[in-house]
């Protein structure tokens, strides 16, 4: 038992050492930063209330980027309405490079 804690210390060790970087969890996975670590710690719960909250303003007619009425019949409201078309143009244009992503 203690001696399969030490070896996990050990390989933790080893990996900060080799990568340079402190952003790992317990099972020793290593992440870019510590807003990367704690998203996927942390992205079941994440995921859920992001779930949960588009479904109730979707349905309440509320923009699901922020607090806005959204346009009728879709789930922005009309800034944000904008803002997706610029992405999906700028998105097309990737794939239409061949680009997929
Ligand atoms: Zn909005």
């Amino acid at each position: 038992m203690l001696r399969k804690l030490l070896s996990k210390v050990i390989k933790i060790k080893k990996t900060r050492a080799k990568k340079g970087q402190a952003n790992i969890d317990n099972d020793g996975n290593v992440y870019d930063n510590r807003f990367v670590k704690f998203y996927h710690l942390n992205k079941k719960r994440l995921n859920k209330e992001r779930r949960g909250s588009y479904k109730s303003k979707s349905k309440g007619g509320i923009c699901v980027r922020c607090n806005r009425k959204a346009v009728k019949d879709i789930v922005f409201c009309k800034y944000h309405q904008a803002r997706q078309k610029e992405y999906n143009a700028k998105a097309r244009a990737k794939t239409k490079k061949g680009k997929k992503k």
